[in-house]
């Protein structure tokens, strides 16, 4: 009977992903057929708290606790295509949260690693991304503000909270073609920019639209603040 139940459970798990695919990716412009493919396969409630499994392929951000979200479906799947992720690419992802979007990089790219400054987040995300069996996406604990040294240059570096400018340690570890996928902007008010190392030199910036993620903390992004109203830009 138990047993029954948890299949029951798989098999609409399936359908909402398919639904979400459709409803929320393909009608809005996510053409990209291996972004596409990664988020039928990766299981989004399994990265949820057990009281959001029913909510987890709505068309909505959810909490994770501590203040954290994991993002709307729409906007990992717009952050990956157009970081234009290839199968032999290595990969920064700044934000682990719940490390959702660390598993559908990994489907995408050789090699992830994910980077997160709450404790409690990245070992829970770790525990995830073993579970589902992915050897090629690493989580550090670690200020990401300042990007990742140890592992850089990557071809793609896709930051997962806002800043009010580029941090430069980004463009520093960006290997030449590479591209940054980053929110940039006021607390309320961001765009989300692709910055793309041409000519393994200059960075070149487009303006992809407008998002709203949580604030970037640390020397390179935002102040931490206990009230947000407070947010004051990094050095
Ligand atoms: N990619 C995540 C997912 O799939 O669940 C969503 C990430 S959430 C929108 C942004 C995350 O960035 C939060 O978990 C937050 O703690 C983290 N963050 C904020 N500032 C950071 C920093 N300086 N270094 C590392 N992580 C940071």
């Amino acid at each position: 009977m138990t047993h029954q139940a948890a299949d029951y459970d798989i098999d609409r798990f399936a359908v909402l992903r398919e639904r979400m695919v459709e409803e929320q990716l393909r009608r809005r412009g996510i053409h990209d057929p291996r972004v596409i493919q990664a988020m039928l396969e990766i299981p989004r409630h399994e990265f949820v708290d057990a009281s959001h499994r029913d909510l987890a392929y709505c068309d909505m951000p959810l909490s994770i606790g501590f203040g954290q979200t994991i993002s709307q479906p729409f906007t990992v799947a717009f952050m990956c295509q157009e970081a234009q992720i290839k199968p032999e690419d290595k990969v920064l992802e700044v934000g682990t949260g719940s490390g959702y979007g660390a598993c559908v990089l990994g489907k995408l790219a050789r090699e992830v690693h994910t980077v997160e400054r709450i404790p409690e987040l990245a070992k829970q995300a770790e525990r995830r991304i073993r579970k589902l069996g992915f050897s090629n996406v690493h989580v550090h604990l670690a200020n990401g503000s300042l990007g990742y040294a140890a592992e850089a240059p990557y071809d793609a570096i896709i930051v997962t909270a806002s800043a009010a400018k580029l941090p430069e340690p980004y463009a520093d570890q960006l290997a030449s073609g590479g591209r940054i996928i980053i929110p940039i902007g006021s607390h309320y008010d961001q765009s989300l920019y692709r910055f793309t190392r041409r000519n393994g030199k200059e960075l070149f910036v487009e303006d992809l639209g407008g998002f709203l993620f949580v604030p970037l903390i640390g020397e390179k992004g935002w102040q931490e603040r206990t009230d947000e109203s407070q947010l004051r830009p990094g050095r």
